[in-house]
């Protein structure tokens, strides 16, 4: 599995650039382009199964969507340095996740796995399974993502090294378009000694294990 490189980078910053350049609209407003959208699929908003509709999926969105009401840096500052000299590799592996696609807002689901090389400090396992929600829960690309998740733990733990591997099924791929479905894309993001040392890689490959795309659905 190669190495990438990403110009996304983590942010520091309490809110991604897309929230400041937007003025979010009212729930009025939000409810009303639901509207608009089911006229677009050829159905009558006003007839008595779609009238809670536009509610629930505003009410959706914001279950979807939380992660940018999230800094991502501040949730994992909570570190502990009392590991008693471990420095060997942890590895959190098949983090389940549900996000976005930022091209035509269907789902990805998938799987996440985290490794890292400590340097004197850890951070507890809750908060990288919720590091992976925080970006999950944005409008993404799979490749953002992966890097997002390594480039916040690199720069929080500064640890010898990150490895992401992010495995996903796209259902803007299996539903529409060229309806492929099981069809998975598998990404990964390495930076320190997994990047610059084969055999850490290696182990870091040996944990995760073969990949399931069936697992995702
Ligand atoms: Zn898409």
């Amino acid at each position: 599995m190669a190495a990438k490189t990403s110009r996304a980078r983590a942010s520091s910053k309490s809110k991604p650039p897309a929230l400041k350049a937007a003025v979010r609209p009212t729930r009025e407003e939000a409810e009303e382009a639901v509207r608009t959208l089911l006229r677009w699929a050829g159905d009558n908003p006003k007839r008595e199964g779609l009238l809670g509709t536009p509610g629930r999926v505003v009410r959706a969105y914001e279950e979807f969507f939380a992660g940018y009401q999230i800094d991502p840096v501040e949730q994992l500052q909570r570190t502990f340095e009392e590991t008693d000299g471990y420095d060997e590799m942890v590895v959190l592996k098949d983090i389940r996740f549900e996000s976005h696609c930022e091209h035509h807002l269907v789902a990805i689901i998938g799987h996440v796995h985290i490794a890292y090389l400590p340097n004197k400090r850890v951070v507890g396992i809750s908060k990288l399974a919720r590091l992976v929600e925080v970006y999950a829960k944005r409008l993404q690309i799979q490749e953002k993502m992966t890097a997002q998740i390594a480039n916040t733990l690199s720069q929080v733990l500064k640890p010898r090294g990150v490895a992401v591997v992010v495995e996903a099924a796209h259902q803007c791929m299996t539903t529409r378009g060229i309806h492929k479905p099981g069809v998975s894309m598998i990404t990964s993001h390495m930076l320190g000694a997994f990047r610059n040392n084969p055999s850490t890689r290696r182990e870091f490959l040996a944990h995760i294990g073969p990949t399931d795309p069936g697992s995702f659905v």
